[in-house]
């Protein structure tokens, strides 16, 4: 079914097809009809298969019935979001299905001047995305009145659970009125999930999309058996093969993203990086400077790139495998997202392998080889800009030659 069949206001079709958004993914398929019933939803779905849009379009569609609000502070539908880039993202994404319409949408969060969020809560908001911490302040400071939320949305559930928000999510429960809708999104379950969901959802119907496999169909990924100290040039490699294309690269550290951005500056590959040790701004701009396209090479560490949608990434690459087994889903889901294809590639070396088969035990399956053949492997090397290891590599090759020479004339013989 199409989104043009669907039962929703023609200014909420017109921009989804303006954002080229034809057919619901799988989750947006289920979540759609149960939110517009009212019913509480409790949804599990991979990352990347567009659970924003699953919940934003239902609920400003229903939001769109009723008159927009104008009383002071008051909030229709509240979703709470882990961090800041999240709560920007998923802002957007509301503002963008909700162009043709009224609606009055406010994205929150901290490390920001208050004042221009106070003067737009003042005239009241349909759709608050909120971080917790500005917006308690902001409750505190009587500017956010959640007396009349008719629908709260947890997203990114897991998240918050791992970044300790269950305090938050179980206080603001405690200025909501007690008849509202709720809807719960996440990308992983387990039972503190499971835990946390039941005990503010009433009766939910539950979504689960492909449970086995964690990674979403769309995203094609594999594993390269790969020196630690060779991986540079595989990683050259594919920039210099693939020059048109988006490839989010992970690292274990910050030392080590800053470590990868010299070597592929030595070879002439621009690359911007993302972690922890940036200011909140300079990650806002490289967001950005990423998502355009100016530079095709984003290379990131686990925390600073969870849940972040960056459209058209062709291929995430796992330049160090994840520590932690589940990270290794939220990776290669940056890729393939909505309705596109992705590819992963994980450069796994030696002395990796163990946490290669904790990440097999975690999918429940193993991850297919991609096979370097040993002439392959040896023309990437030689393949590289970085000059120190051409003689090297000129002395490797000519002791080849030569050795093959040698049987060949025994052959003869
Ligand atoms: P999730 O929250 O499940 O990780 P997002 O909501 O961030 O996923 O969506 C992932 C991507 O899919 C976004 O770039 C979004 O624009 C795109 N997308 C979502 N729904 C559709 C759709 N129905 N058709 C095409 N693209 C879509
Ligand atoms: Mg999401």
């Amino acid at each position: 079914m199409k989104f043009e069949q669907y039962r929703i206001s023609e200014e909420i079709k017109r921009s989804l097809e303006e954002l080229g958004f034809k057919k619901p993914t799988d989750i947006q398929y289920k979540a759609i009809p149960s939110i517009l019933n009212g019913d509480d939803v409790l949804a599990i779905a991979q990352t990347g298969t567009g659970k924003t849009a699953a919940f934003a379009i239902p609920v400003l569609h229903m939001l769109q019935r009723q008159r927009t609000t104008k009383i002071p502070g008051q909030v229709k539908c509240l979703v709470m979001v882990p961090t800041r880039e999240l709560a920007i993202q998923i802002a957007e994404v509301f503002i963008q299905i909700a162009r043709y319409t009224k609606l009055k949408i406010l994205g929150l969060f901290g490390g920001v001047d208050q004042d221009p969020q106070i003067k737009k809560l003042e005239k009241g908001v349909d759709v608050l995305i909120a971080t917790p911490g500005r917006m308690f302040d902001l409750i505190n400071q009587q500017h956010i009145d959640l007396s009349r939320v008719e629908i709260l949305i947890l997203d990114e559930a897991d998240h918050m659970l791992a970044l300790g928000f269950i305090k938050d999510i179980r206080d603001v429960m405690k200025f909501l009125p007690r008849k509202h809708q709720t809807l719960f999104f996440s990308a992983t379950i387990d039972k503190d999930i499971k835990d946390l969901a039941y005990s503010i959802v009433t009766n939910p119907i539950r979504i689960q999309i492909s449970p086995q496999d964690p990674v979403s169909k769309n995203v094609t990924h594999s594993v390269a058996y790969v020196k630690m100290d060779d991986k540079r040039f595989f990683l050259e490699r594919m920039a210099k093969e693939f020059p048109e294309s988006k490839i989010l690269v992970f690292v274990r550290t910050k030392v080590r993203a800053e470590r990868v951005f010299n070597a592929m500056q030595r070879v002439g590959v621009e690359t911007l990086t993302m972690h922890g040790g940036k200011e909140q701004d300079d990650r806002l701009q490289v967001m950005k400077e990423f998502k355009k396209g100016d530079v095709k090479i984003l290379i990131a560490t686990d925390v600073s790139a969870r849940g972040i949608d960056i459209p058209n990434v062709d291929y995430v690459v796992n330049y160090d495998l994840p520590d932690v087994p589940e990270n290794y889903v939220h990776r290669v889901g940056r890729t393939g997202r909505g309705v596109q294809k992705g590819k992963a590639v994980s450069f796994c070396s030696d002395e990796e392998k163990p946490v290669l088969k904790e990440i097999e035990k975690f999918l429940g399956k193993e991850i297919q080889e991609m096979k370097i053949e040993k002439d392959e492997y040896r023309e990437t090397i030689s393949f590289s800009e970085d000059t120190p290891n051409d003689n090297w590599q000129l002395l490797i090759d000519q002791h080849e030659n030569s050795l093959r020479e040698q049987k060949r004339k025994k052959k003869k013989r």
